[in-house]
């Protein structure tokens, strides 16, 4: 039935041009859902205006289509979703399972859990954050990191709303994969840590709970993760066959050069074809000097 149907998604932040790392990462779950005859859906996060660079989401878009990154219905925007996410807040502090806070970043400094102050004693002013409150055990079965288990003591209370109004991304999220039906998230390991605040928040709201497959991600030689704020270069389109390739061997999917040399189209078909999420190396991060030597 429709419901159980497979429903995947990308949903990058528009801060930046795509570089090889988020290519990746948009790779992996185009294939997964295209392999298993799904949906692949579309969302900006652009819930955050000071990380964004004007022009980025449309950049992001182009770059998709050029790679044949082809997703279905209409591109989703964060930015137009802020009743929504008001209204979870609102919600969430209804039930008493959020509350507001002014503690400063100075004042929580040397707390690397949130010490829980305003929890028993609230703020009475619309001039705060809203933290959410957690408890207890958080665990999934990853289809690529196998079981993964948080104890939610050692996360401590968070954000869900800026003191400055901005909703928090683990809020955002899992929203609006419900909204949207997501039931498939395939994403970066770099998430991973975020996994737990977003099912304590499924669990506030009722909502169920999608599998999740986090990759690896791509990092430089220091270790560090490709992203825009090091300078990632943008990926090229005149680049494609060579970056599909590579970014597919970051995958565990290696092509023979019977289909290398057919062309991107011929590569692409292949990769659907054999797909199989299990060749995903289950690791934190993969070297992208391994891939692309030449950069
Ligand atoms: N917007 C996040 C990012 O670009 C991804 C969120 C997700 O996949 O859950 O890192």
């Amino acid at each position: 039935s429709a419901s159980h149907s497979y429903i995947g998604r990308f949903a990058p932040t528009p801060s930046g041009p795509l570089h090889f790392g988020s290519l990746v990462a948009a790779l992996a779950s185009y294939l997964d859902a295209r392999s298993a005859g799904g949906h692949w859906l579309l969302r900006i996060e652009d819930i955050d205006p000071p990380r964004e660079q004007p022009g980025a989401a449309d950049q992001i878009l182009r770059t998709l289509e050029a790679f044949e990154l082809f997703w279905d219905g209409p591109v989703f925007y964060q930015s137009q979703q802020n009743e929504r996410y008001q209204y979870a807040v609102e919600l969430l502090q209804q039930r008493h399972l959020a509350y507001p806070c002014r503690c400063s970043r100075k004042q929580l400094r040397d707390y690397p859990v949130y010490p829980g102050w305003c929890r028993e004693h609230s703020p009475d002013t619309q001039d705060s954050a809203i933290r959410v409150i957690t408890s207890g055990q958080f665990q999934i079965q990853d289809r690529i990191q196998d079981y993964c288990h948080w104890n939610m003591a050692d996360i401590g209370d968070f954000i869900i709303q800026r003191r400055d109004k901005l909703f928090a991304y683990q809020l955002a999220v899992i929203l609006d994969d419900h909204d949207q039906g997501v039931n498939q998230v395939v994403r970066g390991f770099d998430i991973l840590d975020s996994t737990p605040r977003q099912l304590q928040l499924l669990s506030h709201m009722d909502l169920p709970v999608p599998q999740y497959a986090h990759i690896p991600v791509i990092v430089n030689p220091d270790g560090q993760k490709l992203s825009k704020q090091n300078l990632a270069p943008a990926i090229q389109a005149d680049e494609r066959l060579s970056l599909l390739i590579a970014a597919l061997n970051a995958l565990g999917h290696t092509a023979d050069s019977s289909v290398t040399s057919c062309g991107y189209q011929a590569v692409m078909e292949w990769a659907i074809k054999h797909w199989d999420i299990d060749r995903i190396p289950g690791c934190a991060g993969i070297p992208v000097t391994q891939l692309c030597p030449e950069s």
